[in-house]
């Protein structure tokens, strides 16, 4: 297969570096193993993204002051659609084993005026091809009628929505993704399209990602994965990376402590173990406590290190498919979002984090 220049949607799609490896179109190997659990696709057009996110590689302003092939920090090839589906679909004695481990297909839209009808039509060619389950990481802004559209995806053979909400509070929206980047993105409508997004898919089947380190406190966080929760979605955490030639270049990733903390507060609160109201923080808004001893709330899942690993939709074993191997960080050895289950030497790394900076 050979890879396409720019190409536009819905004919071509963008995978990310390690969708690309999984499917045997790249070279290289996975760090510790890690393959990808799902199989990521941008959606791709010549005139890009219309919007200006600050710290996305795909923002307006990044645009001929980096390559605009990469999007969180690496390269995202762009392929033929009909190619990759032919490659999901050899039996399964044919397909590399890297393929085999592949538990879902998750589609993202970018904001885009042709995106709401070309991401339907990727859907169906998909659901056709692939015996996998799909995901759509919708993008609110371009829909005129999200009740509408969801009902279309649903139909056309979609099983999960995700929405990038991002920004854990309106002013932060505003400032990173909103009129004062010049942006075209409104917090109401991005919960206006989770609203009628668990209406049509159902509660527990739309995902609300944020991104912590973007200058939120941790109890705006907590706060905005409560508020997920009221709307029947569930929580993803991503941890803030620059990326090069963006507004956000030279903002430092969140300490690790942070993330933890933050990691903990989305397990418990996605499986309501615990309510927004029984986290304590300090005065900078510092998570303190979770209301009871973490060893009774987590139990074996400490050990196990489960809050740790990257949480995104399931394969149809139950099991996390979008594990994104390094989505958030450059292999190394301490990762905060761990896309395979953490060792024992990992989970002493992670214990000895919590409590810190
Ligand atoms: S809408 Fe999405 S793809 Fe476009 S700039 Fe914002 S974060 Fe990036």
């Amino acid at each position: 297969m050979e890879e396409a220049g720019v190409m536009e949607s819905p004919d071509y799609v963008q995978t990310s570096l390690a969708g690309a490896m999984a499917l045997g179109l790249e070279p290289g190997s996975f760090y510790r193993n890690a393959y990808p659990g799902s199989l990521n696709l941008l959606m791709t057009y010549r005139d890009g993204c219309r919007a200006n996110c600050s710290y996305c590689g795909l923002a307006r302003q990044r645009r001929g002051e980096a390559d605009n092939n990469t999007f969180i920090r690496v390269k995202w090839p762009a392929y033929k659609l009909a190619a990759i589906m032919e490659t999901l679909s050899r039996p399964p004695q044919a397909a590399a084993a890297k393929v085999q481990k592949l538990g879902r297909i998750c589609i993202s839209m970018i904001t885009h005026p042709q995106a709401a009808a070309d991401c339907l039509t990727i859907v169906r060619q998909v659901q056709a091809a692939a015996q996998l389950p799909v995901s759509v990481l919708a993008s609110p802004t371009v829909l005129t009628d999200p009740g509408t559209f969801f009902q279309e995806l649903k139909a056309a053979g979609a099983e999960r929505i995700g929405i990038a909400v991002d920004a854990a509070t309106p002013e932060l929206f505003a400032a990173m993704r909103g009129r004062q980047v010049s942006g075209p993105h409104q917090w109401d409508t991005y919960w206006a399209a989770v609203e009628q997004a668990v209406r049509v898919f159902g509660r527990g089947y739309v995902s609300v990602h944020l991104i912590v380190g973007l200058g939120e406190t941790e109890q705006n966080l907590v706060q905005t994965i409560g508020k997920a929760g009221d709307y029947g979605a569930q929580a993803h955490l991503f941890s803030f990376c620059p990326e090069p030639g963006s507004l956000l270049s030279q903002q430092q990733p969140p300490a690790y402590g942070q993330y933890r903390r933050c990691q903990l507060a989305a397990f418990l609160l996605n499986r309501r173990q615990i309510r927004p109201d029984d986290v304590s923080f300090d005065m900078q808004g510092k998570i303190t406590g979770f209301g009871h001893r973490l060893n009774e709330l987590l139990g074996e899942n400490l050990a196990s290190g489960e809050p740790f690993m990257t949480s995104g939709c399931p394969n149809r074993e139950g099991c996390v498919a979008c594990n994104r191997p390094y989505g958030n960080e450059r292999p190394g050895p301490v990762l905060r979002n761990y896309p395979f289950r953490p060792e024992t030497q990992d989970i002493n790394i992670i214990k000895g984090q919590i409590w810190d900076d």
